[in-house]
């Protein structure tokens, strides 16, 4: 158990970037295509049932969740639109969103991007790393449902996705990642710890 993340509550949901709450303090942002798993790991990394909404409805969610850990830190969790079924319009206005939110949100220390590992670095996580890499934001490509492939299998893809990472040049992190199994919790929130400890040099200034 980690009491940081355990005692995650719900901060607010932010249909628009200015209904975010101040950009002070530090936050990681989830995000991945609908259906990858991301309601779920959040869910596992914070020790509790109903954080995240979980759905059989890919694509419900349209808003930027905030959860608040402590009073200057926080996760998010940011709408996928990676669903057929989701209008061309509905796509560009989230996109919109997101872009903003990731290229201009100053306490974004780091991106979390889920995807199914049986399905990795779709259209979808190949824009978001673009983003993070713009703006040298620090990033773990977690691949999630690795109860669904064999050892194998695992192993096989992690070292795939790690040898295209590695061509980026960036700070991207790669780990496979399991919520009914508990899977990779903890490296996902060791990364967290790092991501969310204060550095002295940037918040003294
Ligand atoms: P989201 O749309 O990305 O938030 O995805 P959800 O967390 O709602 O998960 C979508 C579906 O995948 C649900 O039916 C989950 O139960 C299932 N799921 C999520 N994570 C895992 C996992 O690690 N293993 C397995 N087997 N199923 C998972």
């Amino acid at each position: 158990m980690h009491p940081l993340y355990q005692g995650a509550q719900f901060l607010t949901a932010a249909t628009r970037i200015e209904q975010a709450p101040p950009d002070q303090g530090r936050e990681v942002a989830f995000v991945g295509r609908s259906n990858a798993g991301k309601s779920s790991a959040i869910n596992a990394i914070c020790h509790q049932r109903a954080l995240a909404r979980t759905s059989k409805t890919p694509g419900r969610t349209q808003q930027l969740i905030f959860f608040s850990l402590d009073a200057e830190r926080r996760l998010v969790d940011l709408p996928g639109y990676g669903y057929a079924k989701v209008s061309e319009a509905i796509k560009l206005e989230w996109q919109g969103q997101l872009a903003r939110y990731l290229e201009g949100r100053l306490s974004l220390a780091g991106l979390i991007i889920v995807m199914d590992i049986r399905h990795p670095l779709a259209a979808f996580d190949r824009q978001m790393l673009a983003w993070a890499l713009r703006r040298d934001l620090p990033t773990l490509l977690l691949l999630t449902k690795a109860d669904k492939l064999s050892r194998g299998a695992v192993s096989a893809t992690l070292a795939q996705v790690r040898k295209e990472a590695a061509a980026l040049h960036g700070e991207i992190h790669c780990e496979p990642f399991s919520a009914p199994d508990r899977l990779g919790l903890e490296s996902v929130q060791a990364r967290l710890d790092l991501w969310l400890a204060p550095s002295p040099q940037i918040d003294a200034a």
